[in-house]
């Protein structure tokens, strides 16, 4: 029984060392699986790979190494956290970059990845910022400014998200559900794992057998998707144990 997990918005800063624990629990049980994908917001700030690897979250970095190298395939998608995350640190902790749709098989049903954010379309300010950021005209004059600098925008961003969210309607930061049709057929997918809305559920959409897999934040205990024997299972695991929240065959459509 080879499992592929899923798991994203850690949000790995070195303020929480607790994250750092509940990973290396995570890949314990990832070192016998085919793969661990990483669906966005590891880190909860990245302003270049020339950022240095804070102490407390070196052990962390080494563990995804030591299990890449071990022969688990490791992904990474961005999430709007650490978009700047690149191939430098990918190399050097055995990650492969994964672009913002992946469109993977598990047991012969196409699954469509991705951060989620960019299905919050409800969020008109968010989506124009997102924009700007994701520019690649944007990105390389930010990552020409000093790292001093770049830091204390991206703790300025931080401090400017905490509290736009606290005031925001809270349907409109969850994802638009024409958004999601859309993409999944722009996709050829029936079924979608994502994170970034921090909502965890295993929703079940029309047609019948599609799924919307979503994956939770980090902050009280770990969320985790497993495929294993034709089933998706949303998994949450803390101090007391592995939990399973909810759980879903991958069907094929009905012809
Ligand atoms: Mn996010």
């Amino acid at each position: 029984m080879s499992e592929t997990l899923f798991i994203a918005d850690l949000h790995l800063r070195p303020e929480a060392p607790t994250l750092v624990t509940r990973l290396h629990t995570v890949l314990e049980r990832a070192q016998k699986a085919r793969a661990l994908y990483i669906l966005g917001d590891l880190l909860d700030y990245w302003v270049g790979d020339d950022q240095p690897l804070h102490d407390s979250l070196r052990p962390a970095f080494e563990a995804l190494k030591t299990l890449a190298d071990s022969g688990v395939l490791l992904y990474l998608q961005h999430g709007n956290r650490d978009f700047l995350l690149g191939e430098k640190i990918a190399a050097r902790f055995g990650f492969t970059l994964i672009p913002e749709y992946q469109r993977i098989e598990l047991d012969g049903h196409p699954i469509l990845l991705c951060h989620g954010d960019s299905l919050c379309t409800d969020d008109a300010a968010y989506q124009a910022m997102r924009a700007q950021f994701r520019h690649p005209a944007f990105q390389a004059e930010f990552l020409a400014k000093p790292l001093p600098e770049r830091l204390a925008i991206a703790t300025a961003l931080r401090e400017r998200s905490r509290q736009e969210s606290s005031l925001k309607a809270q349907d409109i930061m969850d994802v638009n559900s024409d958004a999601v049709r859309a993409t999944l057929d722009a996709q050829g997918c029936h079924h979608l794992i994502h994170g970034h809305t921090h909502r965890p559920a295993l929703h079940r959409l029309t047609p019948p057998h599609a799924l919307r897999a979503v994956l939770g934040d980090w902050e009280d205990a770990a969320s985790l998707i497993s495929h294993r024997e034709g089933q998706l299972h949303l998994e949450r695991i803390d101090e007391s144990g592995t939990h399973i929240i909810d759980q879903a065959p991958l069907a094929h459509q009905p012809t």
